[in-house]
């Protein structure tokens, strides 16, 4: 499966964007925009990609939305299992997990620029280039993981192969724009820190994402590692 690095470009508009950060999401008008399963506020649209020919999940797209509007202690990170490396991730998790988070998987042509979600991070494009690797300080899509904190790789989902999606660099700057609320963070020390001017994924954590990869419908596998 060919890989792909995730390059910031200019020369795309957010119109025109099927890879980008931040803006107003691309998705099907008829799907609701994703609110916080445990403070029920609207989730912050982080980034989305479209993959590309050749790879399995092509001609789809995939968004990922977070809570930022209040500080879920026991929810920074998506849930992991006990075991990591060659689980069997059991039947219904990737149904249930998505809850401070949600990643939205459509077909890339359904999608149109949501002008009711108000946007809270900065606009930027990608360009997808083929590499034939890519240093784990970068973000990419498709062909294999590259680990910081060793392989962790997946074996399947109740029996569905799980295929590589794609890996977004650890300490990624989704800057906030003008006018959007700072991040909640820790009341104990958001008081002595000024507001941050960026929000963070997971905790700035390396995210790697796992789809399903058979006929059934889609499932997301996310897991993350310290940078
Ligand atoms: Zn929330």
């Amino acid at each position: 499966m060919p890989m792909y690095e995730l390059i910031p470009t200019e020369a795309v508009t957010e119109v025109e964007a099927t890879s980008f950060v931040g803006g107003h999401p691309h998705l099907p008008s008829t799907l609701a925009l994703p609110t916080c399963a445990k403070c029920e506020e609207p989730l912050t649209f982080f980034y989305q990609v479209a993959f590309p020919e050749g790879h399995p999940w092509a001609p789809r797209s995939l968004a990922v939305f977070a809570c930022t509007s209040t500080w879920h202690p026991d929810d920074l990170i998506p849930p992991l299992l006990p075991q990591r490396r060659d689980v069997v991730v059991p039947e219904g998790f990737l149904n249930s997990y998505q809850t401070t988070f949600r990643l939205l998987v459509f077909p890339t042509r359904t999608a149109v620029l949501r002008e009711d979600y108000v946007p809270r991070v900065q606009f930027m494009a990608w360009r997808l280039d083929q590499a034939r690797s890519v240093a784990v300080t970068k973000s990419k899509v498709g062909g294999e993981p590259t680990w910081c904190m060793g392989r962790e790789n997946p074996a399947s989902y109740a029996g569905r192969p799980l295929v590589f999606l794609m890996q977004l660099a650890g300490h990624f700057a989704f800057e906030r724009l003008p006018g959007a609320l700072p991040m909640a963070r820790d009341p104990q020390f958001a008081r002595l820190l000024p507001p941050s001017p960026r929000y963070d994924l997971f905790v700035g954590n390396v995210v790697y994402l796992w789809g399903t990869n058979d006929e059934g419908p889609e499932a997301v596998y996310a897991l993350v590692q310290r940078p």
